[in-house]
């Protein structure tokens, strides 16, 4: 009887269920999309009873469509979109507030106020993150602070707080399991990345009962069994890893210095920095990697808020192009950018810049400037800021890069990926499984029950698609760079300004 690794990827916006097979390939996926509540500006939330019911739902699907038994499935493995935060009621599993999603603003007053107080160093010693409403902590803090008696309850041990992860288990335990893993509570804001328990300084901080915390655990290991009433069976729930810490172990970047890029709506940089977690100079941050048989492996990660969003940008608000993969075409009309430069300061700019008052650019509009000028240069501009990130990150760790192993939904993008090459002369990867997200939770879970016997032979399943080796370009891609450094320095504190 043929067995499988059933992965459930719990993403902001849609959750998956992806079957694997023993050879580490796709063989069924079910996918839903789910809403996003915008109560306010700045303010993002799930509904968490739809993120629960979402996911058992494809999960049921991709069984069903796959037509194979709950007994053939050999675990479960678990990942998720970080920091989202929920509390929900022991007793009757009702959550007492909306999901307060990473993104999601409203904390950062209250962030401000901890700066003021020069906190922030002894919150990046034990963390490895920075003061930020991103994380979870301070979002706990608000719903106990806005939900009435909610803070007593959870005094007395009657409230649960989890992140996605934690809030899946329980109920596919029915109430068994109160858990998370060392990747997730490492973007708590609540946990110590080197002791790696909950840290009673940072609690008091956010006034955050110890009560109300799930127990960590590492990243594989059998934790407990689904309800049988799920699935028709009790299938071993074996392996948790935040997105983006799935995604490193997914493209197996097991090995200290190794780094991926998954270009989404954002862009992900993440370092495996082995077993010692490093202080950046450029307030990127330390996070927990994960931890297998005891050992833990930490990341060094500096995101992109802007990434394939800029090609988001160029079809529903310019109209240059009618569907993202259309901007390569287009792009490769021309030579160069044309004199051009973009910067896709959005939102403003994060690591090494960390200026919020930047705006988007697009300088140096000449009469001979096309769309096609604007597409090549957009896609400049995410290659250009990866490269800035990677390079702060080569500084900050000391490492040497090698290659670039690279997934997400603009990584099927050829002249990105060889723009990308050329930027950080070095070689990019692209493997042929860049569901590397599912992947690496599927690997965690089939490790610890012997589905795979080693990392070693998960390690040979990876297989490059197509490699990216700097090319010819590369006198032209500096001068591209160097007239994009000075556009950034434009699009600087523009907002301030006025
Ligand atoms: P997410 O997980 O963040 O939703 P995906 O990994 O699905 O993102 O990637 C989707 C993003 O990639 C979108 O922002 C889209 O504009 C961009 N994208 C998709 N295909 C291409 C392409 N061929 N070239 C450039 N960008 C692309």
């Amino acid at each position: 009887m043929q067995k499988y690794i059933l992965s459930l990827d719990a993403g902001t916006t849609s959750n998956r269920a992806i079957l694997f097979n023993h050879a580490g390939e796709i063989v069924n996926m079910a996918q839903q999309e789910f809403e996003q509540i915008y109560p306010k500006g700045g303010w993002v939330e799930h509904d968490p009873k739809t993120i629960w019911e979402t996911q058992l739902k494809v999960a049921k699907e991709v069984i069903q469509k796959q037509n194979i038994s709950p007994g053939q499935i050999e675990a479960i493995g678990i990942t998720n979109q970080r920091e989202t935060t929920i509390v929900w009621n022991r007793e009757t599993g009702e959550p007492i507030f909306n999901a307060i999603v990473w993104q999601d603003r409203r904390t950062a007053g209250f962030c401000d106020d901890l700066l003021e107080q020069g906190l922030e160093k002894m919150v990046t010693e034990k963390t490895g993150l920075v003061i930020d409403a991103y994380f979870s902590g301070t979002k706990v803090k608000w719903i106990l602070d806005h939900v009435e008696g909610a803070r007593e309850l959870a005094k007395a041990g009657k409230l649960a707080f989890g992140t996605v992860d934690t809030w899946l288990i329980w109920n596919l335990t029915g109430g068994k399991l109160h858990v998370t893993d060392v990747s997730n509570a490492s973007r708590t804001l609540m946990f110590n990345i080197k002791t790696l328990e909950w840290d009673y300084e940072l609690l008091k901080m956010l006034n955050v009962p110890f009560e109300m915390l799930p127990e960590v655990k590492s990243s594989s290991e059998i934790y407990g069994h689904t309800s049988k009433e799920l699935f028709g069976a009790e299938i071993p729930i074996a392996g948790i890893a935040g997105d983006q810490q799935a995604a490193l172990f997914g493209q197996m970047c097991i090995e200290e210095g190794m780094v991926k890029n998954t270009y989404g709506t954002g862009c992900f940089v993440v370092m495996n920095t082995g077993d010692k977690p490093i202080v950046s100079k450029n307030r990127l941050l330390s996070t927990i990697g994960w931890q297998i048989d005891g050992k833990v492996t930490y990341a060094l990660e500096g995101s992109i808020f802007i990434g394939g969003a800029v090609v988001q940008w160029l079809r529903d608000k310019l109209g240059i192009i009618k569907t993202a993969p259309e901007i390569e075409a287009l792009a490769k009309e021309v030579e160069d950018n044309g004199g051009i430069a973009f910067v896709q300061g959005f939102v403003g700019l994060g690591a090494p810049h960390w200026d919020q008052y930047a705006t988007g650019t697009i300088i140096g509009l000449s009469r001979g400037t096309g769309k096609a000028h604007i597409a090549r240069a957009a896609l400049e501009a995410i290659a250009f800021r990866s490269m800035e990130v990677i390079e702060t990150m080569v500084e900050d760790s000391e490492i040497e890069l090698h290659e670039l192993r690279v997934d997400g939904g603009a990584s099927a993008n050829n002249l990105l990926m060889q723009i990308q090459a050329d930027a950080i002369n070095t070689k990019v990867v692209r493997p042929k499984i860049t569901e590397t997200t599912a992947l690496g939770a599927a690997y965690l879970a089939g490790l610890t029950t012997g589905y795979w016997s080693s990392i070693e032979e998960v390690k040979k399943q990876w297989q490059v698609d197509e490699v990216f080796t700097p090319g010819t370009n590369l006198e032209k891609t500096r001068q591209a760079i160097a007239s994009w450094k000075r556009a950034i320095e434009l699009s600087k504190n523009w907002y301030q300004s006025h």
